[in-house]
């Protein structure tokens, strides 16, 4: 297994420290892993003057899996845009066309106190969202803003083709085939032709998963069934316009942003594995950043690039039994309780293992 490991910008280096000493773990204990880095973002961009590397796309492409950081800061915001970190993402994702992101939004029981929401809401928690990258409003054409001052016109296109809407969604029954086999998709029928198209062949592919339950919702509906009551949901899917709003929506019932992991994965399953936070320059260098979204990023590759169910949850279930033991982050700790560092937070999570 060859893993390009790119840790990035601000706490990307410090969060990736830790996902490697548990990823050395496995590998001590027998698994055939390989780790190579490679820079990314904007220490690329110091280093070769381009955020995304010729060598390190290279890299990403030969890979079986990448391992991503984050990347970004405020050193980079007045760089020209072709030259700005976050095109790194951009680029690896159309390079490698990641076009399915899936984002799973869990509340561990220890942290229910974190979210805004009622604990007896969110505890127990745990859905995926999977969001749809390369079509939609997003990249659709026509797209410009025209006309004199006073009469300007925006517009913007919602496309998608019946190819795009149809790997989507068979990565949506694929994903909840090993969940509980309940999907719920996400669409606008009421209003939007693109999305008639999206509920007509969600309908047309169902009877390919008759073990899967589908249902299907308006989004707006959806976003606010999220709020009212989401453990009804179990696996969604979504273009990437609706798919973008929820998944961060969803991703806030957790109440904290240092928790979270998420996959971008091609047609063949090879994915690109971050945790959704970015490269919090506000606490980078310190040593204080929750390393557990970087740990569970890489539990999830385990998962569903490899398919090693078994060391994934070894991963997962020592990332609970650290929180059950009471370790904390800055970012996830109550005004009273004693807060651990980075590194030792990933030594607790390596020894629970
Ligand atoms: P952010 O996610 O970096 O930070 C938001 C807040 O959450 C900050 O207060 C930060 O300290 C905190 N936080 C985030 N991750 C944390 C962790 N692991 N532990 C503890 N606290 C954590 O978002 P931002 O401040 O809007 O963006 C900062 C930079 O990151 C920008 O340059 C942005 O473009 C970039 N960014 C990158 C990615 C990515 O690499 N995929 C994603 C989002 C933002």
């Amino acid at each position: 297994m060859k893993i390009a490991v790119m840790a990035g910008d601000g706490i990307g280096p410090e969060i990736m420290a830790e996902a490697l000493k548990v990823l050395e773990v496995l590998r001590r204990d027998g698994l055939n892993i390989e780790t190579e880095p490679a820079l990314v973002g904007g220490a690329a961009f110091d280093a070769h003057g381009h955020p995304l590397p010729a060598a390190t796309l290279a890299l990403a492409q030969s890979a079986d899996a990448v391992l991503f950081g984050a990347v970004g800061g405020p050193k980079y915001d007045t760089l020209l845009r072709e030259h700005r970190p976050e095109k790194a993402i951009l680029g690896l994702r159309k390079e490698c066309d990641f076009f399915a992101n899936l984002r799973p939004a869990n509340v561990f029981p220890e942290l229910a106190d974190a979210s805004t929401l009622k604990p007896e809401v969110v505890a127990g928690l745990d859905i995926m969202i999977i969001r749809e990258l390369t079509g939609d409003i997003y990249f659709g054409e026509p797209r410009s803003i025209s006309g004199a001052k006073g009469e300007r016109v925006g517009i913007n296109t919602m496309h998608y083709t019946e190819a795009q809407i149809r790997r989507i969604l068979h990565v949506g029954f694929r994903t909840a085939r090993q969940r509980s086999k309940k999907l719920c998709s996400i669409d606008k029928m009421n209003v939007l032709e693109a999305m008639q198209l999206w509920r007509d062949i969600a309908i047309e592919i169902a009877p390919e998963y008759p073990d899967v339950a589908l249902t299907h919702m308006l989004v707006d509906n959806a976003a606010m069934q999220l709020i009212r009551n989401p453990k009804q949901f179990d696996v969604m899917v979504a273009g990437n316009m609706f798919g973008d709003i929820l998944s961060d929506e969803a991703s806030m019932l957790t109440g904290s942003i240092g928790m979270l992991p998420s996959a971008s994965l091609d047609a063949s399953g090879k994915g690109l594995y971050e945790p959704i936070h970015g490269s919090a320059p506000d606490i980078a260098g310190k040593g204080i950043a929750n390393p557990l979204a970087q740990i569970l990023s890489a539990a999830m590759m385990l998962r569903y690039t490899f398919n090693l169910a078994e060391p994934a949850s070894r991963i997962e279930v020592a990332v609970r039994k650290t929180l059950a033991q009471g370790l904390r982050t800055g970012d996830i700790a109550q005004p009273k309780e004693l807060k651990v560092s980075t590194a030792q937070m990933g030594d607790a999570v390596v020894s629970n293992m």
